[in-house]
């Protein structure tokens, strides 16, 4: 289930998925991470205020919508080309920023990691991507993995081309109302095919918390790139151990 909190008077969003781990999605009036000029004042604020209330120095890889997860490392700030970042240390706070695409927050109960899917992301299954490296380098149990996904262009929303629903749908066995042809266009359902590629993958139903907010019909709460007309301000996923 996903709720509302405040930090120092910002709305937050949190997964009652992630109970025991450092996490929220921010809104508007919490933002991050911008490039717009009239923004960056309150983006520094924020990030500041967020700092000292997690008690860690936030990075953030270069997301370029590909399927490439590292691991965060204590004194190194840069992840160029990087949509997944797995944090194993306390020392870091690690956000993805978000403006339609999905963000996924993973949590074994030790380590964490946040994912970028955009459809880009979802058709190379970051998400699972995300889960083998947790799996196969940190010795995470699948069955305890717990995953929160959080405010995305939804299936009220989200029209595709042929191409990109063939991309998308093909990453799953049971593609089972995951899309929809409504007056001639396809829709997807993002959220669920990410849902769906980790349920396959083998991760327990009920430890995956999908979020109800749509981007474009929330767009009061949260920013959608589709809807703002390529807007560079995010909302973001934020983790710290
Ligand atoms: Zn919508």
């Amino acid at each position: 289930m996903f709720y509302f909190e405040n930090i120092s008077g910002k709305k937050v969003m949190k997964s009652s998925v992630l109970a025991g781990l450092n996490h929220f999605f921010t809104t508007r009036e919490s933002v991050i991470k911008t490039k717009e000029a009239e923004f960056e004042t309150i983006v520094q604020s924020n990030r500041k205020l967020f700092e000292q209330y997690l008690g860690a120095k936030l990075i953030y890889p270069s997301q370029t919508h590909t399927s490439n997860v590292e691991v965060a490392i204590v004194g190194k700030d840069n992840y160029p080309e990087t949509d997944g970042l797995i944090l194993t240390n306390k020392e870091q706070a690690v956000f993805l920023n978000f403006a339609d695409c999905t963000p996924l927050i993973f949590y074994d109960g030790n380590i964490a990691a946040i994912s970028h899917a955009g459809w880009r992301g979802t058709a190379g299954m970051i998400g699972v991507k995300t889960v083998k490296k947790m799996v196969r380098e940190f010795d995470s149990n699948l069955e305890n993995i717990k995953c929160a996904i959080g405010p995305a262009i939804s299936f009220c929303c989200y029209n595709v081309g042929e191409d990109v629903y063939r991309q998308l749908i093909t990453t799953v066995k049971n593609p089972e109302n995951l899309y929809e042809i409504r007056n001639g266009e396809i829709f997807v359902d993002l959220k669920g095919i990410n849902k769906r590629q980790l349920i396959e993958f083998g991760l327990r139903e009920e430890n995956i918390d999908v979020c109800p907010y749509c981007t474009v019909c929330n767009n009061d709460l949260f920013f959608s790139y589709r809807k703002e007309n390529a807007t560079t301000n995010r909302h973001s996923a934020v983790i710290k151990l």
